[in-house]
């Protein structure tokens, strides 16, 4: 059995503290529609590109988070797809959750 999860936080630790550059670019070819990123953990979001290095892994920038900037971060117009009132930029430190 593979877990897809698993791989995915192996190759994290991979290129953790290796490589510089946003982590999430190097692992997702994704279609990146807005610069905005939503936290799965906090259903907070924050600027792609931010992140709190915490021993190479790209955390959430939120200092009481521990949710991480790849597997856990989500496109915001994506969130946006399911949530049609939500902001096209949304406002910093708001939980949005329904
Ligand atoms: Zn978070």
């Amino acid at each position: 059995m593979k877990d897809p999860q698993s791989d995915m936080y192996r190759k994290m630790m991979e290129i953790g503290g290796v490589k510089g550059g946003y982590h999430r670019d190097q692992i997702f070819a994704e279609e990146k529609r807005s610069d905005y990123l939503w936290c799965l953990h906090c259903q907070r979001t924050y600027r792609r590109g931010e992140y709190r290095d915490l021993d190479g892994i790209q955390m959430c920038p939120y200092s009481d988070c521990d949710g991480n900037t790849v597997m856990d971060g989500f496109d915001w117009e994506a969130i946006r797809d399911h949530h049609k009132k939500y902001p096209q930029v949304p406002e910093r430190g708001k939980v949005y959750r329904d």
